[in-house]
């Protein structure tokens, strides 16, 4: 069975293990965000949930040192802010060994974190056709 979303106004996991990206767009004004919102953040107006194209370029990338208790990674990882083909800009971290720079192509990919019953599926940035 496929671990549950990390947030599922993120991404939406299937039962045949596949995964979508969601984000949110506006029929009015035609805004489109990440993560899921229910208002348009522009005009106001009821969204609609859309499934968006894992792809997109990085604009920055860090590398964390610090870590918090509720975060499942071990530092240090990188983490990169990526702008979607689609148009939203989401940060994400960047999959171990892996270091893109600003304006390479990147995909999402998902990934596990977390043990046995808190084990949860989330996001993170790797090098486009690796
Ligand atoms: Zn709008």
């Amino acid at each position: 069975m496929p671990a549950p979303p990390l947030d599922a106004r993120r991404m939406r996991v299937t039962d045949d293990d596949r995964w979508d990206l969601l984000g949110a767009r506006c029929p009015a004004c035609g805004h489109t965000v990440h993560p899921v919102r229910v208002a348009c953040v522009r005009c106001g107006r009821a969204t609609e949930v859309v499934t968006l194209r894992p792809v997109g370029t990085v604009v920055a990338s860090t590398v964390v040192h610090t870590t918090r208790p509720d975060v499942a990674l071990r530092p240090p990882f990188g983490v990169a802010l990526v702008r979607l083909v689609d148009g939203p800009v989401l940060a994400a971290p960047v999959r171990e060994g892996e270091d893109p720079a600003h304006g390479d192509r990147v995909a999402l990919a998902a990934f596990d974190v977390g043990e046995g019953d808190e084990r949860r599926r989330a996001l993170q940035v790797t090098v486009a056709g690796s």
